[in-house]
């Protein structure tokens, strides 16, 4: 009778570096999670990354869109290498699947966790929680499709970005949507007085949308303001909504004040049926760390707890992020380097499984 119901498919792509590390060290909890919560997944493994791009010359097959678009759920670890320009990895592998599975929502949660220290004095558990809606498949990552080049004459090089009313509108309603269920408030974030065209039809989209949302307080600042005062006030962000570059930067703000790299999770949604979404932690391949076995694990667990979230699984999701709250909390538990301690990542793991 306690039969699991239900089987996922989600595809692995552990990718490089310390991506594989941790996407290794968290098999055994994740199962042991959604074995206690009736269900099971099934993986599918790719190799597919740097290495690949150094023995085939692409990141991933050809068809390797195809071979993911079935699946429930795609977990990414990281992709990177020295040898390899971050344009290629970011054009040969996560542009491809974000874009061409349409994961419009890029969402990153940021919270101070108890028991991390913020580089930000004075500032303690639970003062920081805000999450990024970041726009994920056009703005200024758009492929316009052979308008961008270098070279011209004088080496001029010309970048264009591409925002569309569908594009737009959809993460501006998604952002308002999570507002509304926070009870909170929403940021738009923009460049208008310097982008006239983009950012002031963004800004036109944004007063559009918050009608249907009257609940909730909207406030618009400029990204350079934006930055100053995640640095300042980050206590009084709740939802940011922002373009594909914006949204980017901003989350990297975020994740070094709420503690570490090693602990912001990320999701590359595909709100409606069509296409599996992504998750990710946000950090990258980790060059400098890897092969120690010292990568902070955490981030990648709470990667799993959204993609728990993202499948329906709320209690298995719920289960996953308060274990890693109640590890944090505990100053007697191990932890990586990163976060100050001396502990790998497989004891990190194992300490969390001996909470569940
Ligand atoms: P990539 O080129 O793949 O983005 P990177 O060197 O930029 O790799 P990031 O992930 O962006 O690596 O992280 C920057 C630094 O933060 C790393 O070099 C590493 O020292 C630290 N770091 C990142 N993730 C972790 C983690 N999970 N655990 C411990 N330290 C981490
Ligand atoms: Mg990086």
């Amino acid at each position: 009778s306690d039969k699991p119901s239900k089987t996922y498919d989600i595809e692995l792509i552990p990718g490089d570096g310390i991506g594989t590390e941790v996407v290794k060290a968290v098999m055994p909890l994740v199962r042991t999670v959604a074995d206690q919560h009736g269900f099971e997944f099934e993986t599918t493994r790719r190799d597919w990354g740097t290495e690949y791009y150094l023995n085939h010359g692409e990141m991933m097959p050809g068809d390797g869109l195809d071979r993911l678009t079935d699946a429930d759920s795609i977990f990414l670890g990281a992709v990177g290498h020295p040898d390899v320009p971050d344009h290629v990895t970011l054009h040969g592998l996560l542009l491809p699947i974000r874009k061409g599975f349409d994961q419009y929502v890029c969402k990153r949660p940021n919270v101070l966790f108890e028991g991390i220290e913020s580089p930000l004095r004075g500032y303690e558990s639970g003062d920081i929680d805000f999450v990024v809606y970041r726009e994920n498949t056009e703005g200024e990552y758009a492929d316009l499709g052979g308008r961008e080049h270098r070279g011209l004459a004088h080496e001029t090089a010309i970048q264009s970005a591409l925002f569309t009313r569908r594009g737009t509108e959809r993460i501006i309603r998604a952002a308002f949507e999570a507002a509304a269920e926070r009870e909170r408030h929403l940021t738009s974030i923009t460049k208008s007085n310097a982008q006239a065209y983009s950012m002031v039809f963004w800004d036109d989209i944004v007063a559009e949308v918050s009608e249907e949302y009257p609940g909730v307080t909207v406030e618009r600042l400029l990204v350079d303001a934006a930055s100053m005062d995640l640095i300042r006030r980050p206590h009084e962000f709740d939802v940011l909504v922002a373009s594909n570059l914006f949204g980017d930067i901003l989350t990297d703000i975020g994740a070094q004040i709420t503690g570490s790299m090693g602990l912001a999770p990320s999701g590359n949604i595909h709100p409606g049926d069509e296409y599996p979404s992504m998750f990710e932690p946000v950090h990258g391949s980790a060059p400098d760390i890897v092969g120690k076995g010292v990568a902070n694990p955490l981030a990648t667990v709470l990667s799993w707890s959204m993609l728990f979230e993202d499948l329906g699984e709320t209690d298995a999701a719920d289960a996953l992020w308060d274990v890693v709250t109640d590890q944090l909390a505990d100053d007697a538990a191990p932890r990586t380097p990163d976060l100050g301690g001396d502990a790998n990542t497989q004891t990190v793991v194992g300490d969390l499984s001996s909470r569940l």
